[in-house]
């Protein structure tokens, strides 16, 4: 082993989390490392994390090739343009993806440069006394020391013990973001993020896709307005969603590419089965903490593998600090940027903070879904009086021009102050619009605010406004 070298800063992971430390680490001037084990397609490092080798960036690059498919078949007859024999090259389609990928792992090189982060690739395990030994893909190992360590080691996806990942038949995202054609027939086991941002990849291409989900309820974190508008929408799509559906058996038979899985699974109409080409699984994704600390460093793991932190992101040992998937709090990517930044800030003296009641959800499906801040079931079970308004995309008339009338924006406020305590968001270009809600709750708006803020005409975010207005029975477009 090399000799020892130190550090202001070592980070163990370059996703999201883990990169947006150390770059906020070093623009504050601490003498910043960072160690990553993952490797691309090519075999070669690639930073950036699940979010750009295998998460966000390709699976909205593959939902937006399939968006545009589907929409020549589904939506460009209304506007009048006809063509003839649309196809679909997968392998053209999976390389613009990967393209896009090389490009966004290979920008976080260039950042790490720009910014004097040691990029170190391999695996580490923490020690005691702020020590990382990195085993490199070389062989060698490397021995780093840290005045503070920032793990940020992500997540891996949940294995069924009954459907083992094959990365052929039965996958998980990794699999599903690389088919080499249209599968015939997709199982997908959970109707969660990924089942439904995947499964809607792949339909919109021509694949039948049954999403089996155990739970009784559809998008249960999800506003119940909102999960059932796109519930409706994703039935018009040809999505066969089968709730409370638990699957007990995966049986992979045949050989070759008559390769199928036979699923057993109960619901509420007693033992069905189901037979497809390729199965994804996503059932959730669990904190990549195995083999992560050695056993005398103090740093503690819950019982579901999530190191344990504080609201700082702080583990107690101390100059030991936690963030993004790997602790507790939603699994998003742009949660871990903020406790990235956060833990570098409170490291170099600042006063970093995450505020946990704005993180904007969202589901990049057709409509988009989205959301922050609170939904009218949880102000109910706590017992806080709200007043709620909703405005239909269907009056909106940019949403009506672009062809695509379904959902609605819910905006609910404080009944006695209007101060706004959540914005729901069912659409086209709802990823975008929900960043007023955020904007709103965090500057500490009210609905009568939102109402008298001038939006643009036409705009989809007059949906917005018009909600805010319905919170006190004025909305100009729709009867109150
Ligand atoms: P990760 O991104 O998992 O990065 C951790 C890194 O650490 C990895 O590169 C890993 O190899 C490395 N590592 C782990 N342990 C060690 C070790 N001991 N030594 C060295 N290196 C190590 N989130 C969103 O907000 N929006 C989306 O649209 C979205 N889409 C997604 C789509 C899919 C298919 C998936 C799977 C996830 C998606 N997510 C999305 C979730 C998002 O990818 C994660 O929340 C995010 O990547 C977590 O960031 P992280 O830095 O905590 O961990
Ligand atoms: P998820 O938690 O979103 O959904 C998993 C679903 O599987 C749940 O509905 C759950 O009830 C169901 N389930 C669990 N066990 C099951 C079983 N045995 N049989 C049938 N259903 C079962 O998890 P995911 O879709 O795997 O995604 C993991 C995480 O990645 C998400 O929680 C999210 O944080 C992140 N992600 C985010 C985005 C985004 O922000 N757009 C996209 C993809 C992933």
């Amino acid at each position: 082993m090399s000799e020892q070298q130190t550090f202001d800063v070592v980070v163990i992971g370059a996703g999201p989390a883990g990169y947006h430390a150390a770059i906020r680490a070093a623009q504050l001037g601490l003498k910043t490392a960072c160690i990553d084990a993952a490797l691309g397609k090519d075999g070669k490092p690639a930073l950036g994390g699940t979010c750009l080798r295998v998460g966000c960036i390709p699976s909205k690059a593959l939902l937006d090739s399939s968006r545009q498919f589907w929409n020549m078949g589904h939506l460009f007859g209304d506007h009048g343009i006809s063509f003839k024999d649309a196809k679909i090259d997968v392998e053209a389609m999976v390389g613009r993806k990967d393209k896009i990928v090389k490009q966004f792992t290979g920008g976080i090189a260039m950042l790490f440069k720009a910014n004097k982060v040691t990029p170190f690739h391999g695996f580490g395990t923490l020690h005691k006394g702020n020590v990382v030994k990195v085993k490199q893909h070389d062989g060698s190992e490397v021995e780093l020391k840290g005045t503070n360590v920032i793990i940020a080691a992500g997540s891996d996806s949940i294995e069924l013990p009954f459907a083992k990942f094959d990365g052929d038949t039965i996958v998980d995202n990794v699999g599903a973001l690389d088919f080499t054609e249209v599968p015939k027939r997709l199982g997908v086991i959970g109707a969660g993020v990924i089942g439904l941002e995947l499964g809607s990849v792949w339909k919109r291409l021509g694949a039948e896709v049954t999403i089996l989900e155990a739970l009784p309820d559809f998008l249960a974190a999800a506003d119940a307005e909102v999960a059932k508008a796109a519930a409706r929408e994703f039935k018009k799509q040809g999505l066969d969603i089968q709730l409370g559906a638990k699957v007990s058996k995966a049986e992979v038979k045949g050989k070759g590419k008559k390769k199928e899985v036979h699923l057993t699974y109960t619901d509420a109409k007693g033992e069905q089965s189901l037979v497809v080409d390729k199965l994804l699984v996503a059932v959730g994704r669990r904190a990549a903490t195995k083999n992560l600390l050695a056993d005398d460093t103090g740093v503690k793991l819950d019982a579901r593998g999530l190191v344990e932190v504080d609201e700082h992101c702080h583990t107690g040992v101390d100059g030991v600090w936690a963030v993004g998937d790997c602790v507790r709090g939603p699994m998003l990517a742009h949660k871990g940027f903020e406790e990235g930044i956060a833990v570098a800030e409170l490291i170099a003296g600042l006063p970093g903070h995450v505020n946990f009641d704005t993180i904007p959800w969202v589901i990049y499906t057709e409509p988009e879904i989205a959301w922050v801040g609170k939904t009218e079931k949880q102000l109910k079970d706590e017992g806080t009086p709200y007043k709620a308004g909703s405005f239909p995309f269907a009056a909106i008339g940019r949403a009506v021009a672009m062809g695509e009338p379904a959902g609605f924006v819910k905006v609910i406020a404080h009944a006695e102050t209007d101060r706004v305590l959540g914005m729901h968001l069912v659409g086209v270009g709802v990823s975008e619009l929900v960043h007023e809600g955020v904007l709103t709750m965090e500057f500490k708006g009210s609905a009568d605010d939102l109402a008298r803020i001038c939006h643009a005409h036409p705009t989809l975010s007059e949906a917005i406004h018009d909600a805010a207005m319905a919170v006190d029975k004025r909305a100009i477009h729709k009867a109150n």
